[in-house]
């Protein structure tokens, strides 16, 4: 495999996008491109987003439901263990429903794979090293030439380190206890390297790469020593990254800055939890490199301090589920003041200052009216649902950057008394 040596601008300005801000352009390694099923990976194709079931697969109704919610919350690729024949089975019928192309999982059955490529599936996961003889993964390898189907290989950190070689395993082991990390990435490197030998010696080229750890900082090590070695298209995640809590942070910290880099052609965020919640996060970190488009409201809030005079934090709760379903990128700000709030909210399409018992609501810099606390959540929903109508109609374009929010004058308090304009803070 060649090494790559430049990088590519690739990220488009797109002008029909609906939001209308400019993408922050970041310069992406070029590689190979292959194509799951309809969707392109790598060669400047957009960031896929992949994610797994976790039902049963031989369960084909559960699976369906499962793959068509991961497709409806922007799941661009679906992975499916396949560990039993009836597994494989079931494919048939799983592909007939699903919208978007599935992943068949092989670990150790060689048949596995080949029952899934029988099936039709659009790429295959394997793992050319728990699979003993080499004549069954070229066997694989044969039958996936001849359908058109990629395949993915990967490496975990926590499976390169020798273990039945006994000598072997010793000499690697005086390499960990100089430079554990160092040498971990190169036993990664050296042991894609084997992979993709075989690969070529098959004259296979739609391959995909990943090289995970349960450490962040590890993933991008690994991942940008694979990208300097290898020109193939890079699937990015981190293994066993745990409940949520953690897990989120690490997958985001590591993708996130192998993405800003300009590594990586599709990801799968992944931690203990529903894979609805790793698809969201999926989305809104594409979303916030600017490598995806918003389809639908992003909201703003402030954080609160001691200024507040309003449940905001419910306040925004309620607005984020009274939102679902609208389908145009409006930018919704929910600020607790008038003293930092127009600030922070400059550039949002609708907005809403609010005080004790009070709320102004702005509609592209333009002040709507005031309301109540009582009837905020459905005023502010109400001004959204006629902006996007307006949106979709042409009447509008969102995210004009000349729009400014004038600081409302502050609003009086219940007993009357006008606060006194604070320092920004
Ligand atoms: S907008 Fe107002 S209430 Fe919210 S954090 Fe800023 S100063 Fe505090």
């Amino acid at each position: 495999m060649a090494k790559v040596a430049y990088f590519s601008y690739n990220v488009a300005i797109d002008p029909t996008r609906k939001d209308g801000m400019q993408p922050f352009v970041i310069p992406r390694r070029k590689t190979r491109q292959i194509d799951v099923g309809g969707v392109l990976i790598g060669g400047g194709a957009p960031v896929s987003i992949q994610s797994m079931t976790s039902t049963y697969t031989y369960d084909v109704a559960a699976t369906v439901t499962q793959i068509r919610a991961l497709a409806e919350a922007g799941c661009d690729i679906v992975r499916v263990a396949v560990p039993e024949k009836k597994d494989t089975d079931a494919l048939p019928a799983i592909l007939d429903q699903s919208p978007i192309p599935i992943v068949a999982d092989v670990h150790f059955h060689f048949q596995r794979a080949l029952e899934a490529v029988q099936a039709g599936v659009h790429k295959i996961r394997l793992n050319p090293g728990n699979i003993q003889d080499r004549k069954q993964v070229d066997h694989v390898i044969a039958a996936c030439r001849e359908r058109g189907i990629p395949i993915r290989v990967g490496v975990n950190e926590g499976s390169v380190v020798e273990r039945k070689d006994k000598q072997l395993r010793a000499a690697q082991q005086a390499g960990l206890d100089t430079d554990r990390r160092s040498h971990l990435i190169r036993l990664m490197v050296e042991i894609l390297e084997d992979y993709m030998r075989i690969f070529d010696d098959n004259d296979f080229h739609d391959v995909v790469i990943s090289a995970k750890s349960i450490d962040a900082g590890m993933v991008i090590d690994a991942y940008r020593a694979i990208s300097e070695r290898f020109d193939l298209p890079l699937h990015l995640g981190v293994t066993h990254a745990g409940p949520p809590e953690t897990g989120r942070i690490r997958s985001i910290a590591a993708l996130g800055s192998l993405l800003a880099m300009g590594v990586g052609d599709t990801i799968r965020i992944s931690y203990a939890a529903d894979p609805i919640h790793e698809v969201n996060d999926g989305k809104e970190l594409l979303c916030s490199l600017g490598m995806r488009h918003r389809v639908e409201p992003e909201l703003i809030a402030c954080p609160t301090c001691g200024r507040i005079e309003i449940d905001l934090i419910k306040l925004t709760a309620d607005v984020k589920q009274k939102l679902i379903g609208i389908k145009t990128p409006i930018k919704v700000a929910i600020m607790g003041c008038v003293v930092n709030g127009p600030g922070e909210a400059e550039g949002a399409d609708v907005a809403i200052f609010a005080g004790k018992g009070k709320g102004i609501i702005y509609v592209q810099g333009e002040q709507m009216c005031t309301v109540s606390e009582d009837d905020m959540l459905d005023a502010l929903h109400r001004e959204v649902v006629v902006l996007a109508q307006r949106v979709e109609s042409g009447e509008v374009q969102l995210g004009q950057h000349d729009v400014t929010i004038t600081p409302p004058d502050p609003l009086p308090r219940n007993d009357g008394s006008i606060p006194l304009p604070t320092i920004n803070n």
